[in-house]
């Protein structure tokens, strides 16, 4: 079976990449084409956006595709970011911008006050229309100060809970996948992949 992918994000790529080709033995992961537009996210929740993303490649290439979509959810902050975590500081905003950010609006805050979990859904759309989706979560604390190098996004401000204290950016990318929302969506979505391939 041969997928596309729908993100650009070479972060998120590789790390989707790594984890279905583990879960779906024989499955071939094709790049996201470069000449494919980039699609406005401005459904009012994560499946919505992934299913926009997965439903433009699928057009695009008549390859099924696979999308996802991801959000930081905090609690104190009402579940903000949220599905709007790309553009939280703005349209255009870069990850040190919402970094920046997140640390200034929990400022004032310590403890629980600081309860974090980023969600997300891993999407496949076939072409004749049918999909399968799996969510992932991953429950953790946004630190007083970032930490950490690797990774992307969000990475230095989130430490999970399912681990030793360090952000996800100063994890290994396999260390982040065991534990993280991308990882559990899509060995989920992997799963009911090979569960599809094998009808
Ligand atoms: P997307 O719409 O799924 O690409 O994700 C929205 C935003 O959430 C991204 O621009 C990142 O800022 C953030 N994000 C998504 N996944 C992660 C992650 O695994 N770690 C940190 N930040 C992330």
């Amino acid at each position: 079976m041969e997928v596309v992918l729908a993100s650009a994000n070479p972060h998120k790529a590789a790390e989707i990449h790594a984890i279905l080709a583990a879960a779906v033995p024989g499955l071939v992961v094709h790049p996201r084409p470069a000449d494919v537009p980039d699609v406005e996210e401005d459904a009012p929740d994560l499946v919505g956006n992934a299913r926009l993303k997965a439903v433009a490649l699928v057009e695009a290439t008549g390859l099924p595709a696979v999308a996802d979509d991801t959000g930081l959810e905090v609690d104190a902050l009402g579940g903000a970011p949220g599905v709007i975590s790309a553009r939280w500081a703005g349209e255009g905003a870069t990850y040190a911008d919402n970094v920046a950010k997140l640390l200034a609006e929990l400022a004032r805050r310590d403890g629980a006050a600081r309860a974090a979990r980023f969600r997300t859904v891993a999407l496949c759309r076939f072409p004749d229309g049918r999909e399968l989706a799996a969510e992932g979560a991953c429950t953790g604390t946004v630190p007083l100060e970032p930490a950490g190098a690797g990774g992307f996004g969000y990475d230095p401000v989130f430490v999970p809970d399912e681990g030793d204290g360090r952000t996800f950016a100063q994890m290994s990318a396999e260390e982040k996948h065991d534990v993280s929302h991308r990882g559990r969506a899509f060995r989920a979505l992997g799963e009911r992949l090979a569960g599809f391939c094998r009808e």
